[in-house]
């Protein structure tokens, strides 16, 4: 059996892993000329866990993770106005997080592909998929860039993230499916020693209102950070991000400061939303990852869903053997994994309601509400809520 996946991200990647090991052919069609660099630090928790276990991929993780001691919310001298100690988020979590640079996650997630024997998964970097179809017969798709070509197979995957051309061709226009929170998202890892020797391994996040920055010192003396403020509509346009950012930041304080000085000129800023379908599947076509159920950073577990969706492909799909078991295998995968998606996406949109303080009244409550779990006694509850309502 043959499938072609699009998109080389985390969901992508295991999902031609899995396929692999369960004896498939499998082509990746990856629209970047390499593995992609920018990223963020994410905590990886919730079903990923587990998934990532049962599959064998959990060590690679851990063994690219950080150590990140607390999150501190810091004014624009410094000063840290709250703090939540990372065993408490853990503990609140289930018990294990580990935090993973999106990088990382993903090249562990591109090397893993070593355990598939050798030959049975091609990964195709610079290949832009254009066209895709699906019938009850086959699938196929048109492939741009250096590996122009018309590719067909059993099924397509398509793990092409949050603006997927997948979802676009078979199942109707983005304006459909995505619904923005009403903010933006920007992330980029800058080259700075000295800043980075100043945070150390804590999170620090700027306690600001209807925006925030958010910085961690990460290997190599280099600082991984993320932005998030408010914006509204789904304008998609990443041209002027810096220009937008520096105007947005600026006055923060004298680290967010220093990063700000370092941006590049076209960081990561997309339109922080949920991808909300009343269907992601056809007969020889399924979507995976944030293609189907993007839930936003603000759930913390898009990464975690994409590894445990993208198994569960594997295990469903892995053992069909001919055509016919195509379709009953996607709707299982879809009828199984859907609640888990839409209990992430439900805890997204409470998040999103309180992740940016709209006035000083609303940051002193989530002062309060980081300070009291610290408490003896309520800090299980209150740092759940936490978890839910930060999801960094
Ligand atoms: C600032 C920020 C913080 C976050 N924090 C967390 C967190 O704490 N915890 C967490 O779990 N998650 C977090 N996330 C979310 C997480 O990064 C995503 O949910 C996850 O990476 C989704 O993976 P994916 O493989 O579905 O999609 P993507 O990573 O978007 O991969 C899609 C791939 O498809 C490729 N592609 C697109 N179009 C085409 C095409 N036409 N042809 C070929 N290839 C194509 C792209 O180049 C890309 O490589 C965060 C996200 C952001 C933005």
């Amino acid at each position: 059996m043959r499938a072609l996946v699009v998109g080389a991200g985390i969901a992508g990647l295991v999902a031609a892993r899995q396929l692999g090991l369960a004896g498939w052919d499998v082509v990746v069609l990856e629209a970047s000329p390499g593995p992609r660099t920018a990223g963020y630090m994410m905590d990886f928790f919730g079903p990923g866990v587990k998934a990532s276990e049962r599959i064998g991929l959990y060590p690679r993780l851990s063994a690219v993770s950080y150590r990140v001691e607390a999150a501190e919310y810091v004014d624009t001298n410094g000063r840290v106005t709250s703090r939540i100690d990372y065993d408490r988020f853990a503990r609140a979590a289930g018990g294990r997080v580990l935090s993973l640079l999106r990088p990382d996650l993903e090249r562990a997630s591109l090397e893993s592909l070593d355990d598939v024997p050798a030959g049975r998964v091609e990964v195709r970097y610079g290949a832009r998929v254009s066209k895709v179809w699906a019938d009850e017969h086959s699938a196929g798709v048109d492939v741009e860039g250096t590996a122009k070509a018309t590719l067909t197979a059993d099924v397509v995957i398509g793990a092409d993230g949050i603006h997927s051309v997948v979802r676009e061709q078979l199942f109707g226009p983005e304006q459909e499916f995505l619904r923005p929170l009403g903010m933006r998202a920007a992330a980029y890892i800058a080259d700075a020693p000295d800043l980075h020797d100043r945070v150390g391994n804590r999170f620090l996040l700027t306690d600001s209102i209807d925006r925030t920055a958010a910085l961690y010192g990460i290997r190599g003396r280099r600082v991984a950070s993320f932005f998030v403020y408010r914006a509204t509509g789904d304008d998609v346009d990443q041209s002027g991000a810096r220009d937008r950012l520096r105007r947005a930041f600026s006055g923060l304080g004298a680290n967010v400061d220093e990063l700000l000085a370092l941006c590049p000129a076209e960081p990561y800023d997309d339109v922080v939303a949920q991808v909300v379908m009343p269907t992601w599947h056809r007969e020889r076509a399924i979507l995976v990852g944030d293609a189907c159920g993007a839930v936003s950073l603000l759930a913390g577990q898009g990464g975690s869903l994409a590894i445990a969706g993208a198994a569960l492909v594997g295990d469903i799909l892995g053992p069909v053997t001919s055509p016919a078991g195509i379709a009953p295998a996607l709707a299982e995968v879809e009828d199984r994994w859907r609640p888990f998606v839409e209990t992430a996406q439900a805890s997204g949109r409470r998040a999103a309601a309180s992740f940016l303080p709209a006035n000083a009244r609303k940051r002193l409550i989530r002062r309060w509400i980081i300070r009291a779990s610290g408490l003896p006694g309520i800090d299980r509850l209150v740092a759940r809520q936490i978890v839910k309502r930060i999801a960094t």
